[in-house]
C-alpha cells in the first residue's frame, strides 16, 4: 500500500479550513464548476462552534442574523429555538448545511495543513499535512478563522497542575463534570464571562483571575420570539439588504445623538433603554463614543453603575469595573455573569497589579498565597487573525515565508491577497473588517469575491494572480489609517495583538465599515480588479 505521503490529490481549489467560511467556498466552487477539497484539523464540520464547547458558548448577534443568507430556503426553514443560540444548535445548524449540500464528500478531516508551498513552475499550491498527505491545488484559499488559535498563557508552572486542565477553545466533546470540585478560571473575556454562571452553578467553588475587566452587556437571552421570527422572514432578503448597509453588518436601529453634549437625564434613558435590550448594539444610539473620550467615560461609567448595583460586596465590585475604554473591545454578553460574584462559592483574584506567580501541581500562587484547586478552566482566548495563517509554513514566491514576511505585523491587499504569494487567498484576513462584524455576512462576502475572481480567471484563461506591493501598501497605510480615526486602537486587546507576548501592536481589522468596505471590494472587481497582476 502507497505510504500517505506518497499520494498527492490533484483538484482546482484547496481550502483550509471547514468552518462556516471553507463549507460555503465548497458550495460556491461546486456551483462554478471547480474540483474543489476542503482540508480540515478537527473531525468535524463548524470550526468555531466544532471547538468552542464550553458551557454557556453561545453566538453574540442574534441567530437570526448569525446565519448563512446564501440559501434563502434554509433560511426560511431553519427555526432557532433562542434569540442567541447555544453552541450545540449552531454546530447542529453546521451539520445540517453539511448534509443539506452533501459537503462532507469533499472534505477531508483530521488533516492538519503543516505547510503550503508555491510551485512557480505549475502554478500550484502543494499543501502537507503533518501526517504527510498532500493535496494540489490551483488555487489554495485560506478559511483557517480569524479565531481558531487557542492562547496558552505564559504562566509558569502551568504544566506543573495535577489535575485536569481546559482551554475554552479546546472543549472536551464529552460533559466536563465540575460537581463537588474546586475549580480556578483563568480570563474574564467573552469565553469566562460565558462559562463563569455554569461552571459556578456546578463546582464546589470556583476562583475566577482577572487580569482586566471587561465590559458586560445583559444578552437578555430567551426562547426566540416567533414574532419576531416571522417578521424577518417576511422580509429576509430585505433584513440581510438593510444590516449590509450597516458598520457593523448587524441590522439594528442606529442614531446619531452626541453623547457628549446631551442632557444627562436623556442620554442614561436611551443607554437604560439599550441595557433593556441587551445585546451588542448597546452603544448604537450614540456617534461619538468610540471618538470623544468624555463621551466613552459617560457611556463607561453608567455600565460601572450597573454593576456596583448588582455585585454586593463593594471591593469586588471595584475589581469587576473595567477602567479602559468601553467598546474598545469587542463587548462580552452575559446570562447573570456579574450576578455569579454574589454567590458564596465563587472569589474573584485581582492579578492585574500581582499577576499569578505560579502554578504548582496543586492550585495558583498570587502574593505569596496558594489557591488550590482540583481543575484549570484557561480562558485566555487566540493568537488572533494571523495565528492560524503564521502556524503553517507558507511559502510564496522564491519561497518567501509568510510567517517572515508578518514578523512585524500583517499586511495584505484587502484582507483578500497578499504580494509575492500568487493564487493565494485569505477569508476575513487582516485588513478586513473581520472580528469587528456579524461575521457570517462578511465570511459570504469574501466567498463570494474569491469565486467570483477565480471564474472570471477561468474565462480568460488566466492561470496566476497577485495583489501588487503597491496595492497592497496603499490598502494597508489605508487601514492604518483607518485605525488612527478614534480610540479603538488605543486598547489593549487582541485586535492589536497584545494578549500574545512578543506580538507586534498593530491594528489588524479594517476600521472603514463593512458598507465602504464591500464598494471596494465591487469596485475593484467591476474594473477588471486593478491591484492585481494577472498571467
Ligand atoms: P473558523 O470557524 O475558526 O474555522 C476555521 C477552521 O480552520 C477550523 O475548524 C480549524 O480547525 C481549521 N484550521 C485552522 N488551521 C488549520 C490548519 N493548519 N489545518 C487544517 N485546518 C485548520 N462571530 C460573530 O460574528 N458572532 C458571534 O456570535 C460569534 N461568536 C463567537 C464565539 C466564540 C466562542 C468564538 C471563538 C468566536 C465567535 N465568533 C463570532 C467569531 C467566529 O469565529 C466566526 O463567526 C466564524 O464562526 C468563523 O468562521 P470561519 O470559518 O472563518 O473560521
Ligand atoms: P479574550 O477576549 O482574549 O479574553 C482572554 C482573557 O484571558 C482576558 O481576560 C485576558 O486578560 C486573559 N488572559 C490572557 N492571557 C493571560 C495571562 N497570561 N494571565 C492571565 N490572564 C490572561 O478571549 P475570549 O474570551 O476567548 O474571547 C475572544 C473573542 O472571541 C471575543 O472577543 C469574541 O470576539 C469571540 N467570542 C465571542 C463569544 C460570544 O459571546 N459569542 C464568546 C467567546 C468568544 P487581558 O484582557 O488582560 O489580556
Amino acid at each position: 500500500m502507497a505510504a500517505k505521503s506518497q499520494t498527492v490529490e490533484d483538484v482546482d481549489v484547496v481550502v483550509v479550513g471547514a468552518g462556516f467560511a471553507g463549507m460555503y467556498l465548497l458550495v460556491r466552487l461546486r456551483a462554478a464548476g471547480m474540483t474543489a477539497v476542503a482540508v480540515e484539523a478537527g473531525d468535524g464540520v463548524g470550526g468555531t462552534w466544532y471547538w468552542n464547547r464550553y458551557p454557556g458558548a453561545r453566538c453574540d448577534v442574534e441567530s437570526l442574523q448569525y446565519s448563512y443568507q446564501f440559501d434563502d430556503d434554509l433560511q426560511q426553514e431553519w427555526s432557532w429555538s433562542e434569540r442567541f443560540s447555544a453552541q450545540p444548535e449552531i454546530l447542529e445548524y453546521a451539520n445540517h448545511v453539511a448534509e443539506r449540500h452533501d459537503l462532507r464528500r469533499d472534505i477531508r478531516f483530521n488533516w492538519r495543513v503543516k505547510s503550503a508551498a508555491y510551485a512557480e513552475d505549475s502554478a500550484t499550491w502543494l499543501l502537507t499535512a503533518e501526517d504527510g498527505r498532500r493535496v494540489r491545488g490551483r488555487f489554495c484559499v485560506m478559511a483557517t478563522g480569524c479565531l481558531s488559535v487557542p492562547n496558552w498563557p505564559d504562566i509558569d508552572g502551568i504544566d506543573d497542575f495535577s489535575g485536569p486542565t481546559f482551554h475554552t477553545a479546546l472543549w472536551p466533546h464529552d460533559k466536563v463534570d465540575f460537581t463537588g470540585k474546586r475549580v480556578a478560571v483563568i480570563g474574564t473575556g467573552s469565553s469566562a464571562v460565558q462559562s463563569l454562571p455554569h461552571i459556578a452553578g456546578e463546582a464546589d467553588q470556583v476562583t475566577v483571575f482577572q487580569r482586566t475587566a471587561n465590559y458586560s452587556i445583559p444578552a437578555h437571552n430567551g426562547p426566540l420570539d416567533k414574532g419576531r421570527e416571522a417578521m424577518f422572514k417576511a422580509d429576509y432578503l430585505g433584513f440581510r439588504a438593510r444590516a449590509k448597509q450597516t458598520v457593523t453588518g448587524i441590522h439594528a436601529e442606529y442614531g446619531q445623538t452626541a453623547l457628549a453634549t446631551s442632557d444627562p437625564d436623556a442620554y442614561r434613558a436611551m443607554l437604560e433603554k439599550r441595557w433593556q435590550e441587551g445585546g451588542l448594539t448597546f452603544l448604537a444610539d450614540f456617534n461619538d463614543v468610540l471618538l470623544d473620550s468624555a463621551a466613552n467615560e459617560r457611556a463607561a461609567e453608567f455600565v460601572r453603575d450597573k454593576i456596583r448595583a448588582v455585585v454586593k460586596d463593594p471591593a469586588t465590585a471595584e475589581i469587576l469595573c473595567p477602567k479602559n475604554i468601553i467598546g474598545g473591545k469587542r463587548l462580552c454578553l452575559d446570562t447573570r455573569y456579574f450576578e455569579t460574584y454574589n454567590r458564596d462559592n465563587v472569589r474573584l483574584i485581582d492579578i492585574k497589579a500581582t499577576p499569578i506567580e505560579r502554578v504548582t501541581e496543586t492550585g495558583v500562587i498570587v502574593d505569596g498565597t496558594l489557591h488550590e484547586v482540583d481543575m484549570l478552566v484557561v480562558a485566555t482566548g487566540f493568537d488572533a487573525m494571523t495565528g492560524a495563517l503564521r502556524n503553517i509554513d507558507i511559502r510564496g514566491v522564491g519561497a518567501a515565508s509568510l510567517a517572515d514576511r508578518w514578523a512585524d505585523g500583517p499586511s495584505s491587499y484587502l484582507g483578500l491577497a497578499i504580494a509575492d504569494f500568487p493564487n493565494l487567498f485569505t477569508v476575513t484576513g487582516p485588513g478586513s473588517p473581520s472580528v469587528l462584524t456579524n461575521m457570517l455576512p462578511t465570511i459570504e462576502q469574501h466567498v463570494e469575491w474569491i469565486t467570483d475572481c477565480i471564474g472570471y480567471m477561468s474565462v480568460r484563461n488566466y492561470t496566476r494572480i497577485e495583489a501588487t506591493q503597491a496595492a497592497e501598501q496603499d490598502w494597508w497605510d489605508h487601514v492604518q489609517d483607518a485605525a488612527q480615526v478614534g480610540l479603538k486602537a488605543t486598547t489593549d486587546s487582541w485586535y492589536v495583538g497584545a494578549n500574545i507576548t512578543g506580538k507586534k501592536r498593530v491594528f489588524m481589522p479594517y476600521l472603514g465599515g463593512f458598507p465602504a468596505y464591500c464598494q471596494k471590494c465591487a469596485d475593484v472587481a467591476g474594473a477588471d480588479y486593478p491591484g492585481f497582476a494577472f498571467a
